[in-house]
């Protein structure tokens, strides 16, 4: 076999080797059907025990309560920056408030403000998307229906450390880049949804968890594969659902069962592996710059920049040759990215570590 690199990407990211073992075994035949997964029906009682399974296995990890909904959605995550305003705002003249921390939810509110009315909470401008506000600083419209967030901004790094106070208006949370990496009071949230892409499986299905009494309030009127109640009603299977992505996400949350039991030891796994990466960076005399702010900083993505691009081609191009791959960052801001999701193994982030501390060294004296 083709010998596997680190691969740092922020999605499509790096699977848990052993679920991806265990999906390459069984391709051929699901253990007792005899067919792959490739090729069974949607409404199969195979399929059902796997998409049965992944919803337990997300309720278990994540405490979601009864009175909450969890459906397996195609379109991605931006798909649900409209399907969301869509549901909740359009024809309604009700209002809700976006906080702007970043360019997922900078773009989740131009979206929304394309079907009801947005009040902007914050916006992060002034300082570049470099941190999440404090509570005291939020402007949150008292009649809102709903306060959106992005819980951590995938292409700077910056992350909430807890949710933001909303006096008892309900979060809609986008969590693409962090859901299943650390426990979350689910019941602060009306809607809370992520793409599986980043930290749940591969590209194709998008987790939505969704309290009860918001499906109740869908219009008739849209398409059905647009309304959540319509959704619900149907177990997510309105439609062929990605039956292979589903698979995965039962795969990938199985192995966070058996390898961690609960999302605390998850959270404080992924806190030590971007400590390690913080704390090198840190060491090497601002060589290396950190875009987020102390405080915001996220544990899944470290958005860092090297003195110069010459230094960072040369940092990126050196990386690869000792198998440390896609530490660029996203085109729209360039710099330099490490994703370390759950299925990072530490032994890659120290394989980082290493080569950071070793280039800083090799380096710092050509630059100023
Ligand atoms: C990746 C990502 C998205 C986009 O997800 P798609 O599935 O490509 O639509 C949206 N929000 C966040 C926070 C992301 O990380």
């Amino acid at each position: 076999m083709t010998q596997r690199v680190y691969n740092f990407a922020p999605g499509p990211a790096v699977l848990p080797e052993p679920a991806l073992e265990e999906a390459q075994r069984n391709l051929m035949a699901l253990p007792g059907v005899g067919m792959s997964v490739l090729e069974i029906s949607h409404r199969s009682a195979a399929f059902s025990e796997i998409i049965q399974g992944a919803e337990r296995n997300l309720r278990t990890l994540l405490q979601i309560p009864e009175d909450y909904a969890v459906l397996f959605l195609q379109g991605g995550a931006k798909l649900q920056f409209g399907m969301v305003p869509m549901n909740f705002l359009r024809n309604t003249g009700a209002r809700a408030s976006y906080i702007v921390s970043g360019t997922w939810s900078k773009q989740a509110a131009a979206e929304a403000a394309g079907q009801g009315q947005v009040h902007v909470a914050w916006d992060g401008k002034a300082t570049n998307y470099d941190r999440v506000p404090a509570d005291d600083q939020l402007n949150i419209a008292p009649d809102s229906i709903y306060v959106y967030l992005c819980s951590n901004e995938t292409i700077a790094g910056v992350q909430f450390p807890r949710e933001p106070e909303t006096n008892g208006i309900p979060l809609v949370c986008d969590a693409s880049s962090e859901l299943l990496s650390r426990p979350v009071d689910i019941r602060r949230y009306g809607i809370l949804f992520a793409c599986a892409q980043k930290n749940l499986g591969p590209a194709g299905v998008t987790v939505v968890i969704i309290r009860k009494d918001f499906l109740d309030r869908c219009p008739n009127d849209l398409p059905m594969m647009l309304n959540y109640r319509q959704l619900a009603e149907h177990n997510s299977l309105l439609n062929t659902p990605p039956v292979f992505a589903v698979y995965m996400v039962k795969l990938v949350t199985d192995w966070v069962l058996r390898e961690f039991g609960d999302l605390q030891k998850l959270k404080e796994f992924n806190e030590k592996k971007a400590a390690l990466l913080y704390d090198a960076i840190a060491s090497c005399g601002g060589f290396y710059t950190v875009h987020a702010a102390p405080g915001s900083r996220s544990a899944m993505n470290i958005a860092f920049r090297l003195p110069n691009a010459e230094t960072e081609k040369k940092f990126l191009a050196e990386s690869r040759k000792v198998g440390l791959y896609n530490l660029e960052g996203h085109r729209s801001v360039g710099g330099c990215r490490a994703s370390i999701y759950n299925a990072m193994p530490w032994e890659g982030v120290v394989a980082l570590r290493d080569f950071m501390l070793q280039f800083y060294q090799a380096n710092r004296d050509q630059v100023g």
